[in-house]
């Protein structure tokens, strides 16, 4: 029930999120109140994620089924490297983040944490050999993988986009920019795709749900800026997901 509730909301955030920028890195304003460092931030506001789905795997579910190994494993991968790395990757200068962010995402974090480390311990499922387990857990630690790689690989490209001690923007390029402003968002979406695959559970689904909500408005506020700031930027990238994958589609219809 309270997954449920949890979708909802994130359904009805949506249209808001459509109106409203999130308001930090290139959006970032000072009218949100206080602020805080930058890196500061990303590392509190990811931190509960990471904290509270690891008290629930590490000490109250049982990580010799697969079925819980698995996601176990691929989730303490990528928020390792979201509270520990990243935030010392990112080159942020003087940046700060208004720390209403912070608290909204540090919320987010904790109900996601708690509802995903929760699940594995009140409702396991039991490992059965079969095909579609198989294939469900082998598509699905692909993707993530993919998706993490992908993530990663284009982070990286925008984060030394700017010396060490700077601000500024500029137009990225190489691997998926081609295609598409943001393939670092995309990367995210199908690594959390993955995970539906692998964990199979409503917690997952949700986390996917709101990673779509979050980063496909955030991803459409970065591609409107990168035309506003730059009449040079190419005109044939989108927002975030490639059109050959609307035109592969629609040239099997
Ligand atoms: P951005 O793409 O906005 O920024 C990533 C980093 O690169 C920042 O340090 C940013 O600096 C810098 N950067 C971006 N574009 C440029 C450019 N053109 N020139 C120079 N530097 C640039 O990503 P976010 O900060 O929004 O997100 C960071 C990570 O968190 C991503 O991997 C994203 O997928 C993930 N995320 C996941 C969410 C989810 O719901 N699952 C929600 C939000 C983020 P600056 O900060 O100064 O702009």
């Amino acid at each position: 029930m309270i997954c449920w509730i949890w979708i909802a909301v994130a359904v009805i955030i949506f249209p808001i999120l459509l109106k409203v920028t999130q308001p930090y890195g290139r959006h970032s304003k000072n009218n949100w109140g206080p602020m805080i460092n930058n890196r500061l931030g990303w590392f509190l506001m990811e931190m509960p994620a990471l904290v509270i789905f690891g008290y629930f795997l590490a000490f109250r579910a049982n990580l010799f089924n697969v079925l819980i190994l698995a996601p176990a494993l691929l989730w303490t991968l990528h928020y390792i490297h979201r509270v520990l790395i990243f935030p010392l990757q990112i080159r942020t200068g003087r940046k700060k983040i208004p720390v209403l962010i912070v608290l909204l995402a540090f919320f987010f974090n904790v109900i996601n944490g708690f509802l995903n480390g929760y699940w594995f311990v009140q409702f396991p499922s039991v490992y059965r050999s079969g095909l579609f387990v198989n294939l469900r857990l082998l598509s699905g630690v692909f993707l993530f993988l993919s998706g993490f790689v992908i993530n990663k690989y284009h982070d990286l490209i925008l984060i030394k986009l700017r010396p060490a001690s700077g601000n500024g923007y500029k137009i990225p390029y190489g691997g998926l920019f081609k295609y598409v402003s943001c393939p670092n968002f995309l990367g995210e979406i199908i690594s959390w795709t993955g995970f539906v695959l692998v964990a199979f559970n409503l917690p997952a689904l949700s986390f996917l749900i709101w990673t779509l909500v979050n980063l496909i408005t955030r991803a459409r506020d970065h591609h409107r800026w990168y035309l506003n700031e730059f009449p040079e930027y190419p005109k044939e990238r989108k927002a975030i997901f490639p059109s050959f994958l609307f035109t592969w589609s629609g040239s099997q219809s």
